[in-house]
């Protein structure tokens, strides 16, 4: 508690962790902290994984200048994080003549923003772009691209850390006090003093910003409900695939979108709810997503669900109706910089979210460059996409390459305890899943699950009943009835 911290992060999603990233360029004293046992547990994790090309944003919003930078940024620092990033173009397809004005609206709007390339195309074009895809015409948009928000925001976090920036997990921010010249942080972990905060607490930043005395904010979760398609189902799609979104929808409507995986992802459905922690999925929003799809997909079935999840957008309540809605990125006072309502393109712009907070930083603070900060991170080792030859060299120089742990994604035993060991310290089965995606298959870990748990229990040897699922209350057992067979 005696230490004096120069940032203190809330938050770690996508946003806070960018700006973790971005602080360990300098030589600062910066803790992040995340109230759930990993990071991207938040939206961060629960989206579409699109980097958008910058055309559905309203002009002269900083959510559009924000996007279109964030889109720019991502390919080169998904490069030097390690992180996948796929360009595979978007097709926004209009299915009657009364949609054609809207996606000429989209692609003006685009143009003004700076989106690059945007292109009316007829049906005959929309069919060799995508062969299995109904449309009348689509607006294409061949920047737009995919990539793992998991993989980027473990990177970005891992670089943070590697860089000097603490990142806690499991300590939630409970209460903030104001003095002079710092701030005392409670956390269920203990106190922290820092000069500043950063509020990047995604559907709760209305709340720490009360707990700040910035009063005034109200997030309004509005829930988007998915369902992953088996990876059989892939090859049906190349493109990401979004239609006209209904009028007053808070979406961008019902999407296919393919995932760099090789899955499919169906959704996101858009109903506002009362609890931000609310990620139920439900059998109405199933029947209306497949019923949506299959109006641009005819191919799609029931069957090729295998999982299903939920995520909440951020929605900022306008304070008059005419308002638009934009995110709030400011220094409200000296030392309290808040990020509220980063609801979609937050993704996309995060790394331009993190440039700006260092903006805001820069014109009151001088903060000096460390030359030892190293922007890289290796890619993690994803097996299952070696040649042969790449894979019998890695099996003969470490031969946990040669067991298969989770059958469905092939991952092998080495990349299961590589997730296992990886430097935030998570020790979830969730962390090992979003980092390995083992588990992430058609059988969804009921093959791999007891293996998981066995390699757990060598690597950590923890107390059977703290194996946990994800966080606090998600503990797996409550003992033994007898000993399973033993991976060697
Ligand atoms: C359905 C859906 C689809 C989307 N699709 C896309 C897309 O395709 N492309 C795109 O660009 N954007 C998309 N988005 C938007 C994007 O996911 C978000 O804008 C982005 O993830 C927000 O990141 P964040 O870091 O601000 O918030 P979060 O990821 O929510 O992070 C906030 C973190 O703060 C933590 N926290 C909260 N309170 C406390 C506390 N008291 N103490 C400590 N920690 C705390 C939370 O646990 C959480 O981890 C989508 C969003 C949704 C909901």
């Amino acid at each position: 508690m005696s230490e004096v911290l120069d940032y203190l992060i809330v938050g770690g999603g996508v946003v806070g962790c960018n700006i973790a990233r971005e602080l360990s360029r300098f030589d600062l004293k910066t803790v992040l902290c995340e109230k759930e046992c990993d990071v991207a547990m938040g939206t961060s994790g629960r989206n579409s994984g699109v980097a958008h090309a910058g055309f559905y944003m309203i002009p002269k919003t900083l959510k559009a200048e924000l996007n279109v930078r964030g889109h720019q940024m991502l390919p080169a620092l998904c490069e030097e994080i390690g992180a996948q990033y796929n360009v595979i173009g978007k097709l926004v397809v209009a299915e009657k003549d009364d949609e054609i004005p809207y996606l000429l609206k989209l692609k003006r709007q685009g143009e003004i923003n700076g989106t690059q390339g945007l292109r009316l195309i007829d049906a005959d074009e929309v069919s060799k772009i995508e062969p299995n895809i109904r449309a009348l015409k689509a607006l294409y948009s061949p920047t737009s691209a995919i990539l793992d928000p998991f993989q980027l925001t473990i990177g970005l976090a891992e670089n943070a850390l590697i860089n000097g920036a603490r990142i806690e997990l499991n300590t939630e921010v409970l209460e903030i006090k104001h003095h002079e010249d710092y701030f005392t942080v409670e956390t269920n972990k203990g106190s922290y003093k820092t000069r500043n905060i950063i509020n990047s607490a995604g559907l709760y930043a209305d709340k720490i910003s009360a707990l700040a005395g910035v009063e005034g904010y109200r997030i309004y979760p509005c829930r988007g409900e998915y369902h992953v398609l088996d990876k059989g189902v892939g090859h049906l799609l190349n493109t990401l695939v979004y239609p006209v979104p209904p009028k007053d929808s808070g979406g961008l409507g019902v999407h296919l979108t393919p995932t760099v995986d090789g899955n499919i992802m169906l959704g996101p459905s858009a109903d506002y709810i009362n609890e931000p922690c609310d990620l139920a999925n439900t059998p109405d929003v199933m029947n209306q997503l497949l019923d949506e799809a299959r109006l641009m997909l005819p191919a799609l079935k029931r069957k090729d669900f295998i999982r299903s999840f939920a995520g909440n957008r951020p929605k900022l309540i306008p304070t008059s109706s005419n308002e638009t809605v934009d995110y709030v990125i400011k220094e409200e006072y000296e030392g309290f910089i808040n990020l509220v309502g980063i609801e979609s393109p937050g993704l996309t712009a995060a790394p331009a979210i993190a440039e700006r907070v260092i903006g805001l930083i820069k014109k009151r603070d001088e903060l000096i460059e460390k030359k030892s900060f190293n922007p890289k991170r290796d890619k993690p080792v994803r097996f299952s996409r070696l040649t042969d030859e790449q894979k019998a060299r890695l099996i003969a120089a470490e031969p946990a390459y040669g067991q298969i742990v989770c059958r469905c994604e092939t991952v092998t035993k080495k990349e299961v305890l590589d997730a296992l060991h990886n430097p935030l310290g998570a020790k979830s089965i969730n962390s090992i899943k979003i980092r390995s995606r083992a588990s992430m298959g058609r059988c969804q870990g009921g093959f791999c699950w007891p293996k998981i748990v066995q390699l757990i229990e060598d690597e950590l040897k923890p107390e059977l009943k703290d194996i946990r699922l994800c966080g606090a209350g998600s503990n797996m057992f409550i003992g033994k009835t007898k000993d399973l067979r033993r991976i060697k």
